[in-house]
């Protein structure tokens, strides 16, 4: 039986006001690709970028905040994430075409940022129909498919600080490597502008269609999953291991761990194939790194991102033995 944390009722009382909203103790679990995980003690939807810099400027400091895209690379830990969830709303999914350049806000959907690119004529964004997160988390992920990413057609990003004061730098200013943003960590993404060039809407269809079936085929996409659970040792270098292969090597392929388990289809996958906790998850993921380095040398590095605390009772290292076969 997993203990319950408390959700901590007098939070909402020390906030500031705000036009958006603040809901309280809010099960997070839905809210991830995964379908699991804890509550939140307050999630904060902000009206618009004025609202969310007004928030940051007021809000008490020793009030944790983490913002939320599609939590499509998030791992929610069983015991839930204190202080402040901020989600971004309607008001930032926004895209506009002016020409060749595209602005869009960080709540958009990359795959509505293709469509629109794609409708508009415009080449470089086909990649992204395939990455079922928010432009905001794509920026932080530098997200990317195919051998393209983020970076290759961002040209500027908007960002809100830790302490609400609106920047805007250039693509250069990011630090974007191989699912790496430079970018403090306090920063939340609230717009970026981008750069495609002319090319023929037909070709582009084309494209997207078939990545859309390459995924179908080659990835469990259809499940409660993080996407890719590990980076590649040696990032986007296409001649070197895929964590994949690795974690083939290993013996890994269809581990289970409770409701936990490494897809049969593409082993850099776990799934929640029905009940998992995070902590079946997170252990099984620590186990495929253990078997990896055991049998390969290379300690794998976790690109899905992990947050909040663990439930008591169940944290990873207690149900590291339960792995099986
Ligand atoms: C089936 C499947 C396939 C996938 N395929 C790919 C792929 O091909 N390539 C790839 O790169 N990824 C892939 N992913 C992973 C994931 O989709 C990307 O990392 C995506 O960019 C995450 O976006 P998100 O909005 O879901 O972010 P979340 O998962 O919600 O958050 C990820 C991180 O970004 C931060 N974040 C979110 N929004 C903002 C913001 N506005 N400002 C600042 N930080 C923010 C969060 O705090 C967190 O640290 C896949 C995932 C799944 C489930």
């Amino acid at each position: 039986m997993m203990a319950a944390r408390l959700p901590d009722a007098t939070l909402v009382c020390r906030l500031p006001s705000v036009r958006g909203r603040y809901i309280e103790n809010v099960d997070l679990s839905g809210s991830t690709w995964f379908r699991a995980g804890g509550s939140a003690d307050v999630v904060f939807r902000p009206a618009d970028t004025a609202d969310l810099a007004a928030f940051l400027t007021a809000c008490p400091g020793d009030v944790p905040r983490t913002v939320l895209g599609l939590g499509s690379n998030l791992l929610i830990r069983d015991g839930g994430v204190r202080g402040v969830i901020i989600r971004l709303d309607k008001s930032f999914s926004g895209i506009e075409v002016d020409g060749t350049t595209v602005t869009a806000g960080a709540g958009a959907l990359d795959v509505n940022l293709a469509r629109v690119c794609r409708d508009a004529g415009l080449v470089g964004f086909e990649f992204l129909r395939g990455i079922p997160g928010t432009v905001g988390g794509g920026l932080r992920m530098n997200a990317g498919a195919y051998g393209r990413a983020i970076r290759d057609v961002l040209v500027w990003a908007e960002a809100v600080d830790g302490a609400g004061t609106l920047r805007r730098v250039a693509v250069d200013e990011l630090d974007l490597s191989y699912r790496h943003c430079g970018a403090p960590e306090d920063w939340i993404f609230t717009a970026a502008g981008f750069q495609g060039e002319l090319g023929d809407r037909a070709d582009i269809s084309i494209r997207m269609q078939d990545i859309r079936q390459a995924r179908k085929a080659s990835q469990p996409v259809n499940t409660r999953t993080g996407g890719s659970t590990f980076k590649n040792p040696d990032g986007d270098n296409p001649n070197s291991s895929k964590a994949w292969e690795l974690i083939d090597q290993a013996g890994c392929r269809g581990l289970v761990r409770g409701g936990a388990k490494v897809s049969e289809l593409h082993c850099n996958f776990l799934i929640n194939t029905g009940g998992a906790t995070a902590a079946d998850l997170e252990a099984l993921g620590e186990e495929v790194r253990r078997r990896v380095q055991a049998h390969s040398g290379v300690m794998l590095q976790w690109e899905i991102r992990r947050i909040g605390e663990h439930a008591p009772d169940r944290a990873p290292e207690l149900i590291l033995t339960e792995v099986a076969p």
